[in-house]
């Protein structure tokens, strides 16, 4: 355990300096001095409120992850308030609470051309990176597109969602829905339990979680999956078929990032159905499928990546609709400074995700 991470008080005084946290290497975050950005004539530096741990941080923490260069700042899920703007910003004035996802498209190159945003050629090389941090800057692009107002009554941790709901809304962008659907997600963390919040706003009903850890799978049962089931994922696809009188479920939403369940995925699926693997894997990862299934089946296989500002709106316009449950996903609250704690409770399974409030 790094002991600075217990020591300093959160707030720094000297001006022009913040706090934040540095992943050094895999394995070690240093929580650091840093100079405190400076925004650009079309930028906004945000005061960060609220800054979530997801899966992406973990695995960057635990094993590297070769979009995050080390050392490096971190932290992409984020929410706060305005804490300065450049010279030319009109939209956001200094003390707004705003939230935003942390990358925009370019508009201009062949996928921005085609509505393609998610693909944008620059859209990952410039993403924020850094919400672990008192402040973090907004380059022009995002405050063009993607910075919202947030709504009072939304809690900050809450409205740190934005990111992750947005991949949910572009994921399920191309899905065709109907309200009588059968959904099975596999998996039971943090965007499994996302995908079922949203599917349930849409009118979906019967929607059977698949887990592995008691606790999460109790969450799921509470935001109202009609079924849950824990365990072997071969036992649990007889139990679909079982349920669906041996047809398989209309959509199934791979949530886990393993290969092993991208495997397993089309088996719950009904002749005709659709499959999402949602679930990016480890680099270098390869899977095998059955030809049969997906040629004489006609199983329709997407695998969405990241969003695009469409999908931002949505998950914009769902998350700050009083209904929406997202707080049931916020486990804990904790200081800045115990991020390492929060990452690990996260890696843990002991909860769904985390909030650090500097
Ligand atoms: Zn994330
Ligand atoms: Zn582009």
């Amino acid at each position: 355990m790094q002991s600075s991470a217990s020591v300093v008080r959160t707030r720094t005084d000297r001006p022009g300096m913040m706090h934040g946290h540095v992943l050094v290497r895999p394995g070690e975050i240093a929580f650091r001095e840093l100079p405190r950005p400076v925004p650009g004539e079309h930028d906004i530096i945000l005061r960060v409120r609220a800054a979530l741990t997801c899966g992406t941080d973990v695995k960057a923490f635990v094993r590297g992850h070769p979009k995050f260069p080390m050392p490096t700042l971190f932290g992409h899920e984020f929410a706060g308030e305005v804490a300065e703007v450049g010279a030319r910003v009109r939209t956001f004035r200094e003390g707004d609470a705003i939230m935003a996802v942390p990358t925009a498209p370019c508009g201009q190159c062949y996928h921005c051309d085609r509505q393609q945003e998610n693909l944008c050629e620059t859209i990952m090389e410039t993403m924020v990176l850094g919400a672990y941090a008192e402040y973090v800057k907004l380059p022009a692009r995002i405050v063009a597109l993607n910075v919202y107002p947030k709504p009072a009554s939304l809690p900050f941790p809450v409205a740190a969602l934005l990111e992750p709901l947005a991949c949910v809304f572009h994921g399920l962008e191309s899905v065709p829905l109907r309200g009588d659907d059968v959904v099975v997600l596999l998996g039971a963390g943090a965007i499994s339990l996302l995908h079922l919040l949203v599917l349930r706003t849409l009118g979906i009903e019967r929607i059977t979680v698949v887990g592995r850890r008691a606790m999460r799978a109790e969450h799921a049962k509470r935001l109202g999956a009609e079924r849950v089931l824990l365990g072997d994922l071969g036992a649990a696809r007889d139990a679909v078929l079982a349920d669906t009188h041996g047809r398989g479920a209309d959509i199934v939403v791979e949530c886990t990032g393993q290969t092993e369940v991208w495997e397993a995925a089309p088996s719950f699926a009904r002749r005709g159905g659709q499959v999402v693997l949602f679930g990016g894997c480890p680099p270098g990862s390869q899977v095998r499928l059955d030809t049969q299934r997906l040629h004489y089946d006609e199983l329709r296989v997407l695998s969405p990546f990241h969003f695009t500002p469409r999908a931002v709106r949505r998950a914009y316009d769902t998350l700050t609709n009083e209904g929406f449950e997202g707080h049931a996903l916020i486990t804990a609250v904790y200081p800045l400074a115990q991020l390492q704690h929060a990452l690990s409770e996260h890696r843990n399974g002991e909860g769904i995700k985390f909030a650090v409030v500097p």
